[in-house]
């Protein structure tokens, strides 16, 4: 099983891997903001599972099941930021979205991302949303003393 960890890795190989020919140690560790060992340790756990082939000095690949996997977690992290910008939180959107993949139980981030394709595919209904969060908004300032 992946840990939260791993997981963050594995996504973060695959995002590398839809715009970079060559993914380096260095980007993932830039990319985390975690230590070049840390990401060696990672790519070897993750190779271990078979999400990876990887050997130093060689190109990083990642495997049918790395790509699979690796992929559902970078929709997941997307479908997370997506809902977060549709309920207009105020928060910082990225770390709140890390946050939150690995707290939310699989049913809840299917429900979210029906939540996210409803308002994609009814834009009526999200800007009566919008409308409708504006006026509260409006409303919670007025009251303000
Ligand atoms: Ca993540």
């Amino acid at each position: 099983m992946l840990t939260a960890s791993l997981e963050d890795y594995l996504e973060e190989i695959y995002r590398l891997s839809l715009t970079n020919a060559t993914i380096r140690v260095s980007d993932i560790a830039n990319c985390l903001n975690v230590s070049l060992p840390s990401v060696v340790k990672a790519l070897r756990k993750l190779r271990e599972l078979k999400f990876i082939e990887y050997e130093r000095y060689r190109k990083l690949n990642l495997t049918g099941k790395g790509q699979e996997i690796g992929r559902s977690l970078w929709e997941r992290n997307n479908t997370l930021k997506e809902f977060l910008v549709v309920i207009q939180s105020e928060c910082d959107i990225i770390a709140e979205a890390e946050a939150m993949e690995h707290y939310l139980s699989r049913p809840t981030i299917l429900a979210i991302e029906k939540l996210v394709e409803f308002m994609r595919q009814n834009p009526e209904c999200y800007q009566r949303f919008q409308a409708f969060y504006k006026e509260k908004k409006t409303a919670a300032l007025i009251k303000r003393p």
